[in-house]
């Protein structure tokens, strides 16, 4: 689960410092799927970095998975992103000089896990990728290397998987296709999962629609999908 209260965030220093996230409070259950939408520049990847332990927060309280982010320093954030949650970037964010199969590998890696290989072997496969696992990111198609981004976010098993515009970079179809891949292991996996997305159709396949403006977030606009709330 998460939960944010009167999050407020700034970046930049000196006269490019921004105030991006305003009193922002938002909670989403363990289990849940919710979309993130709102104009460019609204703070929609600002607030999804944040929840994933990417950001600092000036002031306010956050706290995910159990986990009040506002106590730990850079190692302890580091530590509970590897423990806790996976990362697909708005650009795929890929090392370009490892292969998808060590792209996928790293999370592992820093966890000092000894299969490594074998289980980021197994996630390409889960993602349509096993025939790609030596192919380095530029001989990879963007649909393919979003599917790379995939597998390295999830191969730890997060609980929590942060995607901004998976499907921004991609056609219909293979947003589509991607689309499928990530509500499909989020229910097999009983993950909780927090998108951004400009695609109103994607992101009215979530649980629950967020809109934050201004890095302010309307709670009377909220759109609820659950079948809990509509009974
Ligand atoms: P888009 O839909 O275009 O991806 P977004 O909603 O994801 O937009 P953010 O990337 O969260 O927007 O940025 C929110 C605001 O914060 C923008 O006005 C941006 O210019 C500003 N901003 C982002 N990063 C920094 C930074 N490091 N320093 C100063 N300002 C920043
Ligand atoms: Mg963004």
């Amino acid at each position: 689960a998460i939960a944010l209260s009167d999050v407020d965030l700034s970046l930049g220093s000196g006269a490019a410092r921004v105030h991006i996230l305003k009193k922002v409070g938002l909670s989403v259950l363990a289990g849940e799927t919710v979309s993130l939408v709102g104009p460019s520049g609204s703070g929609k990847s600002t607030l999804l970095m944040t929840m994933a332990g990417l950001e600092r927060i000036d002031s306010g309280r956050l706290t995910v998975a159990g986990v009040d982010l506002g106590t730990l320093n850079e190692d302890g954030l580091a530590r509970f992103r590897g423990a806790h949650v996976g990362i697909i970037f708005q650009s795929f964010h890929l090392i370009p000089n490892m292969t998808a199969l060590e792209n996928v590998a790293v999370p592992l890696e820093l966890a000092g896990k000894r299969d490594a290989f074998e289980r980021a072997r197994e996630e390409l496969q889960l993602v349509g990728l096993g025939h790609r696992v030596d192919h380095y990111p530029t001989a990879l198609s963007g649909g393919e290397q979003q599917r790379v981004a995939i597998a390295r976010a999830l191969v730890a098993r997060p609980a929590i998987l942060f995607a901004d515009e998976p499907t921004g970079n991609l056609d219909e179809t293979t947003g589509r296709q991607i689309a499928d891949l990530l509500f499909q292991t989020a229910s097999e996996r009983g993950m909780t999962l927090v998108l951004v997305t400009h695609d109103l159709a994607l992101a009215d396949r979530c649980d629950r629609v967020v809109r934050i403006h201004s890095g302010i977030i309307d709670p009377l606009a909220e759109t609820s999908h659950r079948r809990s709330a509509a009974e």
